[in-house]
């Protein structure tokens, strides 16, 4: 037998059957499948390359092989076989992306299920259409997060626009509450954390490390009292606006001439803001500006912002559940491994990899930690009362003096250390 042979060839998709003979089928160059020689525990199953070395005698895994058989050189030109290459190389990044992903799972820092729970369900999760093992019409649920090894998810605490200035601040504490009810009621699945420490060990008991992102400045109704209260509920980020200006920030529709600017934009805070993230939205509109978008459109996006900001500054903010179209190939949380897969097949390091995963965002929390630790004396401004909309509030506390005129820029610089990335939605 010439071993060399068994060196030069990797045997790749359903080229062993069943009973271990070997059919002439599927070989490739080893560089063909480049990783996969060192799968020594690659066997019978399909879809797997065989190791190097293994045969029929030692191994039994495929017959002896000398130099390859006219089969085999015929096999180079057949039709069939350079797709099968291309399912093989496919198949060996996807297997590399759940590797990566057992031990670095998907952080996501933005997903909305909370909010399909409120429209569909009033937040009663004992209804029992409301089960989240079985939860069927959503992108998120627990089938859908285990397949995707999603390990640390922001779950968005959302109250639309129109709650401005109404009921903005009840509707997000009840968002939050529904994250910890999560939490509680199904205790194999979410463990609720606040810190960067929680997320690492929610990594190492299998779990998905929840967290709770506010979605909309409105929700904090101009108040630090409120924005602090919401930290202490367990919120750890704050997406500056939705889709109406607050009194202290601009919002995106002022870009599109929309709206109307009434604060200048964000200059005063981006000039302080410093080690962020910008998690990707994969939202079609936003991804290829048309109604239509795929996976591959947004690995351009990461390319981009990797290119432009570098690697440690990507990472995921999916959007599930918030969004009504998303890419062909990236429809549910489940397909976190073949977005990973691109990048691979990208080029993307492992550790480039990890970052966007997870890595990079523990970085930035932690940064944050560490700000927040050193946090001097909460902020005690209050935003004037001619900046609020009036019609339905109580004017407690409010006195002459004390209407002085707050800087929308300083009340932006006392959100610092809580804000830990800025959302693209
Ligand atoms: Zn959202």
């Amino acid at each position: 037998m010439e071993q060399q042979s068994l060196v030069r060839w990797t045997c790749v998709n359903g080229c062993v059957d069943e009973d271990g003979s070997r059919e002439h089928m599927a070989l490739s160059p080893r560089e063909q499948c480049p990783g996969h020689e060192s799968e020594a525990k690659v066997t019978w199953t399909k879809g797997l390359c065989l190791s190097p070395g293994q045969d029929s005698q030692s191994g039994g895994h495929i017959g002896p092989v000398g130099k390859p058989a006219p089969g085999d050189q015929i096999m180079w030109a057949s039709w069939w076989f350079w797709p099968l290459v291309a399912i093989c190389i496919a198949d060996q990044f996807r297997d590399q992306a759940v590797q990566i992903m057992q031990d670095t799972p998907a952080i996501d820092g933005h997903n909305d299920l909370p909010w399909q729970l409120l429209k569909s369900f009033n937040n009663q999760l004992l209804d029992t259409r409301a089960n989240l093992s079985s939860l069927a019409h959503t992108h998120t649920n627990i089938p859908k997060l285990k397949a995707g090894f999603v390990g640390g998810q922001f779950w968005s605490a959302y109250t639309p626009c129109d709650t401005q200035n109404k009921d903005a601040v009840k509707r997000t504490l009840e968002q939050i509450d529904v994250v910890h009810r999560m939490c509680q009621l199904y205790p194999e699945t979410f463990v609720c954390v606040t810190n960067s420490t929680g997320i690492r060990q929610a990594f190492q008991e299998g779990k998905v490390a929840s967290l709770v992102g506010v979605e909309g400045g409105h929700s904090i109704d101009s108040s630090l009292a409120v924005l602090r209260a919401l930290y202490h509920l367990g919120m750890r980020y704050l997406t500056l606006t939705h889709s109406c200006n607050t009194p202290w920030a601009d919002n995106w529709l002022v870009d599109t001439g929309t709206d109307t600017a009434q604060s200048q934009g964000l200059s005063s805070f981006g000039q302080r803001q410093t080690g962020s993230l910008v998690m990707v939205n994969f939202y079609n509109d936003y991804v290829s500006c048309k109604a239509e978008a795929n996976l591959s459109q947004v690995a351009d996006h990461l390319d981009h912002i990797k290119a432009v900001a570098g690697a440690g500054a990507v990472g995921f903010g999916g959007d599930f559940d918030g969004v009504s179209r998303l890419p062909s190939g990236l429809e549910d949380v489940s397909k976190y491994p073949d977005l990973v897969a691109e990048l691979l097949r990208r080029k993307w390091t492992e550790a480039e990899v990890r970052g966007v995963l997870a890595d990079n965002l523990l970085r930035v929390f932690e940064e944050v930690e560490q700000v927040s630790n050193h946090t001097q004396a909460p902020g005690e401004e209050v935003i004037p009362l001619t900046q609020l909309e009036p019609s339905c509030r109580t004017q407690y506390g409010y006195s002459k003096s004390s209407g002085k005129h707050l800087q929308p820029g300083a009340l932006l610089a006392s959100l610092v250390p809580l804000l830990l990335c800025q959302g693209l939605l």
